[in-house]
């Protein structure tokens, strides 16, 4: 279904290389607003570093792909020690075509994980991957995000993980 998802979680940080390992993923496509911080906001979440080095050192490749704008983006990914592919367009396939291509993999041992139903998740369903969803970090304010936030609904989890 195009808005269905592996799994869903309260946190990035809950999930756990084993985790990803269990969706038989070789690969991260990683969302940055609400999911690794807030919207707008330069500094990551507090274990985000450690939380990408546990992936990279069970030998799970990451890259960040975001719809927002290099100015955003790439100073974030750098922060991290991430490559990037800024203007992703998702919930188009592009995006998540360059990012596997760039870690090495196939669409199909890619996992895609952000904070939203009709990007993230319908991105990684269009492009036959794995995904998993995360409660944002915080509620948008504005109408337009208000409104999609209320059309996401429908799909929502009963119960996001923990870790
Ligand atoms: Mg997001």
């Amino acid at each position: 279904m195009l808005f269905s998802y592996n799994l869903a979680f309260e946190s990035l940080l809950d999930i756990t290389p084993d985790i990803i390992k269990g969706q038989c993923a070789k690969g991260i496509i990683l969302d940055i607003d609400n999911t690794c911080t807030t919207h707008d906001n330069p500094v990551p979440i507090e274990g985000l570093h450690e939380w990408v080095a546990s992936m990279e050192n069970a030998g799970i490749k990451l890259i960040i792909v975001s719809n927002n704008h290099e100015p955003r983006v790439r100073p974030f990914a750098e922060l991290i020690g991430l490559d990037f592919v800024c203007e992703g367009a998702k919930p188009m396939p592009k995006g998540y075509i360059e990012g596997c291509r760039r870690m090495g993999i196939k669409c199909r041992e890619g996992i895609a994980i952000g904070d939203q139903i009709y990007t993230d998740i319908l991105g990684a369903n269009l492009c036959g991957m794995r995904s998993i969803l995360l409660r944002p970090i915080e509620p948008e304010k504005t109408m337009f995000f208000r409104f999609k936030r209320w059309a996401e609904k429908p799909f929502l989890p009963k119960v996001y993980r923990r870790g």
